[in-house]
């Protein structure tokens, strides 16, 4: 590396000494030139100098020309002694030869030859001059006693010109009682001053063309390597976005095919792989994403794209996906939040929300015990607000060399420590290229082992000063939407739902129960388009990969034969990756929905198709019609001596008996279903894991152990059961090394806390 960076530079000096040689060459050409044009003008009696003297110095300089053209190539490739040594020899000839022929002019044009052998050391221009100098006082004293003085020398006899030039010879007159007084003053003194003006002239005319040459030169390099670096990211950047692409499309296919092994498979291991091949591949698509941003942020395609927005919303989908996460890993999240700023704003709510999940996830990633707090307050500035956002941690902290370059994309920090930790380096550099983008700017606080905090200022416009509020009282309050959902009914309503798998129907209907809506069912294109030859109904849900006709095959046969015009058809996709929207639109979808079917967006898409003339709210249906669906609603449970007992009650019990269960939390997740909820938790109660774990550990299948507690403690979590979850977790991250003496103890305690969910459970249902 350091011998080929050596010849680099060496070869950029040799390409330097060339340019200036280069240059000098020309000097002397137009040198020769004005010495031959002289020497023509002095044929044709214009400017008249000695012929005879003419021709002495004439021929003679072309040959000494030629022959120090020569020993300058040689000179560029001689060592630094013999370069020393033959410049020396030079110009010492040269001196001799000028004393021999008098005719300084050589000198003058051997100048700037000199300085292109050694090429700009100042060391040689002194040595020049001081040449210079003995050269001249010995051309002028040695021209004057051997009688072979220029034409200028004649001003020092009695001489005229005419008499000189008509004669051809030099007749010397003693006129001069002191020659040597004269000659120092008036030819040595002012031709070294002469010449000494000449050489700097030509050494700073090399040097600027040379200097500027080098300079167009290196501009012209950097610009082509810039030209090419260019081009080269721009091709990995197109890569990268390509890649990034073909990579999602079988991604979000093996996720849609995962989503049907998860909801139709009884089996638990099978669904504890599912639920790791969920994981693994939703982690996958966040990587792809990031890669996808930071190559569209690189290419300049990234744009901030400004709307109004909600800030409680913003935050509260935040909390949400952070919450599980922190819970999972046992730390406290704080949603420290002033509850006087504004609620609506003007602005990318989108890549505020990037910006903020990342530094959350990091948080929560790079924190093993302890708390994440987002803070938010604001300063109003007349119509805007500047938004100060910040998120604080306990965890490992950066070390403080590190910081600076936890901003470069694919830099991670600490690697050694955190090689467990899964990541990419890219979410720094995305937010704090976005927040750039937003005329923001990401400050870092840390400390190495204690924690860190992330904070930035964002201005916004305000939109609607109404105060957001407190934002824990809407946390609670959404917890109860989200329980509650149905904000309409539309018992006029008829939908009609296409599925070839009958569980996927099941959870539709289901989660249209409250809605009284008339929901059809059928498992084909094929009988599909029967119905819809028999009836109309208002919005139909297709399925799109089913067996025979495969949903975009049906909607094209629905189009053909004109069998339900202007009624919304809404693709359902297992597969859905953002571009597809267009794409399904192109076929003729009014919408899309992907699955598994997130109820609240199932709710929006209804609302936004079906006429409004068939929604009203819950409350005034219950005041047109008689409540009668109270009742139907209870569902009961057998108990095992044969009695009966309600959901209601049994929840109920349950609590009692098992106050540290969050069902709250638990019932969130089965979208406040409590039927669904108790036979989940049924479900947990019959779970062979402590014959499976212990099975394992006598055989030393670490791995299966591993896999096999991961899917207990998700289990665990999905009911609210989550000190059970939170022990086994523990147990996951101790077995993903090894299976150490630690797990049989960490494995008794999680046995004794399912072992009392398993025994109240059992009690409370046989009452
Ligand atoms: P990664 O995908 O590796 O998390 P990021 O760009 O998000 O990449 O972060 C870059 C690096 O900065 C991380 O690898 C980590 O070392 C460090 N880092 C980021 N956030 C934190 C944090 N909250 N605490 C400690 N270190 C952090």
């Amino acid at each position: 590396m350091l011998s080929k960076k050596t010849d680099d530079i060496s070869v950029y000096i040799e390409d330097q000494e060339y340019i200036a040689n280069t240059y000098v060459m020309k000097c002397f050409s137009i040198t020769m030139v004005l010495y031959f044009v002289t020497f023509l003008l002095n044929i044709l009696g214009i400017f008249i100098i000695d012929q005879k003297i003419m021709q002495k110095g004439f021929i003679p300089s072309l040959f000494i020309y030629f022959v120090v053209v020569l020993i300058t190539k040689r000179i560029s490739l001689s060592n630094k002694r013999t370069k020393y040594f033959i410049l020396f020899s030079v110009i010492l000839v040269f001196t001799i030869i000028g004393v021999s022929i008098t005719y300084h002019v050589v000198l003058v044009a051997l100048l700037p030859f000199l300085y292109a052998t050694l090429y700009s050391s100042k060391r040689v221009m002194r040595y020049v001059y001081i040449l210079t100098v003995i050269s001249t006082v010995i051309i002028v004293y040695g021209g004057y006693y051997y009688g072979l003085c220029d034409a200028n020398m004649l001003l020092l006899t009695a001489n005229r010109m005419q008499e000189y030039v008509s004669n051809g010879e030099l007749l010397l007159v003693e006129v001069n009682n002191n020659p040597i007084f004269s000659l120092a003053l008036f030819f040595v003194v002012p031709r070294c001053l002469i010449y000494i003006a000449v050489a700097t002239v030509c050494n700073s005319l090399v040097k600027i063309v040379s200097g500027s040459l080098e300079k167009a030169k290196l501009t012209a390099e950097l610009e082509k390597a810039k030209e090419e670096a260019e081009n080269a990211n721009q091709a990995k950047s197109q890569f990268l976005a390509k890649m990034s692409h073909e990579i999602r499309t079988p991604v979000n296919a093996v996720l849609g095919m995962n989503e049907m092994i998860l909801r139709e498979s009884r089996e638990d291991h099978i669904k504890d792989y599912a639920y790791d091949i969920k994981n693994s591949s939703t982690a996958l698509l966040n990587i792809i994403n990031e890669i996808l941003d930071s190559s569209k942020i690189e290419s300049g395609k990234m744009e901030i794209i400004c709307a109004n927005y909600k800030i409680g919303s913003l935050l509260n989908d935040l909390y949400n996906m952070i919450e599980v996460r922190a819970k999972e890993k046992g730390l406290e999240l704080i949603f420290d939040v002033d509850s006087n700023i504004p609620n609506e704003y003007y602005g990318d709510d989108k890549r505020i929300r990037q910006v903020l999940l990342n530094l959350l996830t990091n948080a929560v990633k790079y924190t093993n015990v302890g708390q994440i707090t987002l803070k938010l307050t604001s300063t109003i500035e007349g119509e805007k607000a500047i938004l100060h956002y910040s998120v604080k941690d306990t965890g490992i902290g950066i070390k403080e060399e590190d910081i600076d370059k936890i901003y470069e994309a694919f830099q991670r920090v600490d690697e050694s420590r955190n090689r467990y930790v899964e990541g990419t380096g890219l979410g720094m550099n995305i937010a704090s290229q976005f927040l750039k983008l937003m005329g923001s700017e990401l400050h870092i606080k840390s400390e190495y082992e204690k924690g860190s905090e992330f904070s930035f200022d964002l201005e916004q416009k305000i939109v609607s000063d109404v105060p957001l509020g407190d934002f824990h009282e809407r946390l609670v309050q959404a917890d109860r939407e989200d329980a509650h959902r149905t904000s309409y009914v539309a018992p006029n309503a008829k939908i009609l739902v296409v599925d070839d798998n009958k569980i996927n129907l099941k959870v539709f209907k289901n989660l249209l129960k409250q809605t009284q809506m008339q929901i059809y069912e059928v498992d084909s294109g094929r009988m599909c388009l029967e119905l819809l030859k028999q009836q109309a109904f208002h919005m139909v849900f297709l399925d799109h990969m089913m067996p025979g006709l495969d949903g975009i095959e049906t909607l094209h046969i629905i189009k053909e034969q004109k069998l339900c015009e202007g009624t919304p058809v809404i693709m359902l996709t297992a597969n859905a990756i953002i571009g597809d929207r267009e794409k399904y639109l192109r076929e003729g979808f009014h919408d899309f929905l992907s699955k598994p079917i997130i109820p609240r967006e199932l709710d929006n898409m209804i609302l936004k198709y079906l006429p409004k003339s068939l929604c009203t709210t819950p409350e005034l249906y219950k005041t047109l019609v008689p409540d009668e669906g109270e009742k139907d609603t209870v569902e009961w449970n057998q108990t095992e001596d044969g009695k009966k007992i309600s959901s209601k009650v049994l929840l109920e019990k349950l609590q009692k008996k098992l106050p540290e269960i969050n069902y709250e939390r638990g019932l969130i997740t089965c979208s406040g279903d409590t039927d669904f909820y108790l036979d989940l938790f049924k479900d947990f109660t019959q779970l062979p894991i402590k014959e499976e774990l212990t099975d394992y550990l006598s055989k030393g299948k670490r791995q299966s152990y591993c896999i096999r507690v991961h899917g207990f403690k998700n289990n665990a979590y999905s009911i609210g059961a989550t000190e059970t979850g939170d022990l086994a977790y523990e147990l996951e991250l101790l077995t993903k090394e090894s299976l150490s003496q630690e797990v049989e103890i960490l494995q008794m305690r999680l046995f004794e806390k399912y072992d009392r969910i398993c025994l109240l459970y059992n009690e409370t249902i046989k009452g």
